[in-house]
């Protein structure tokens, strides 16, 4: 980046013995990135590229001829997902949101939340600077997905993770296992589960009817994208490190179509 390059010339013709000091860095790697254009950006949502697309793998061909029709024909047959061109043509209604699991520099020393994650590796030229994020693919219906990105600009780390996302993509198994409501709608999830990720560990407890989703604001996004309505939860460890958070999260929605349920 020109910017950073310039900055560490003016501190040479200043004082020559003065090391270059951390904060100033990072300072102009900021103002690189203004805030409006974020928030543009997660107003806009996915932007979708025009471009023919050719299958490479036998599930991409399958469904480029219309023999699969429906994204849950497509997980369950045993093809890995690895283009997500799929996503996209069985899929159309995909809604994205990014989450914030890093942190921009604030007022008065604490962080202030960002969707980027901003990390710094020391070379001999100067600091490179990276950016991360995450992004959660669903369609308030059952089926969601989580992906993580990483480049070294913002826009291309954000088009990898929506990537990673619609690869990801799981199919939440529905139903209603609140013994306070047992309407047998699709309103929250048939069990407890837990996720883990790091040490975080998350329960999602079923709820009945009219609770709404009583959990932390980041995966109370994931939560309604998959199309759940009503749930309790609870974490545990360090759970202001955000990633972790969400992958428990998603952790614990993979695991309730891990879970055997005999039926009575
Ligand atoms: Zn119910």
């Amino acid at each position: 980046m020109p910017e950073i390059k310039r900055t560490r010339a003016r501190e040479k013709q200043q004082d020559p013995n003065k090391p270059v000091t951390e904060e100033l860095v990072v300072e102009d790697v900021v103002e690189v990135k203004p805030e409006e254009e974020v928030s543009v950006e997660v107003e806009r949502g996915i932007t979708v590229i025009e471009r023919e697309w050719k299958p490479k793998t036998e599930l991409g061909k399958l469904v480029a001829s219309g023999e699969i029709t429906n994204m849950d024909q497509a997980l369950s047959s045993s093809r890995p997902l690895l283009e997500s061109e799929i996503v996209d043509q069985l899929m159309p209604n995909l809604e994205s949101a990014l989450l914030t699991i890093g942190q921009s520099k604030g007022k008065f020393g604490g962080g202030k939340r960002s969707i980027w994650k901003q990390t710094q590796k020391k070379t001999k030229e100067g600091n490179k600077p990276k950016f991360a994020t995450c992004v959660v693919v669903g369609n308030r219906d059952g089926f969601v997905g989580l992906g993580y990105g990483k480049a070294k600009e913002t826009m291309p780390a954000r088009e990898k993770a929506i990537k990673n996302a619609k690869l990801n993509l799981i199919s939440v198994k529905r139903g209603c296992g609140s013994w306070e409501c047992g309407c047998n709608e699709f309103h929250t999830i048939p069990f407890s589960v837990s996720g883990k990720c790091g040490s975080v560990k998350i329960k999602l407890k079923p709820a009945p009817k009219g609770t709404g989703i009583l959990a932390e604001s980041q995966v109370k996004l994931i939560l309604e994208l998959a199309g759940i309505q009503d749930i309790r939860s609870k974490a545990f460890g360090q759970t202001r490190t955000k990633i972790n958070l969400v992958r428990a999260c998603f952790d614990a929605l993979k695991n309730i179509t891990k879970t055997k349920v005999k039926s009575i």
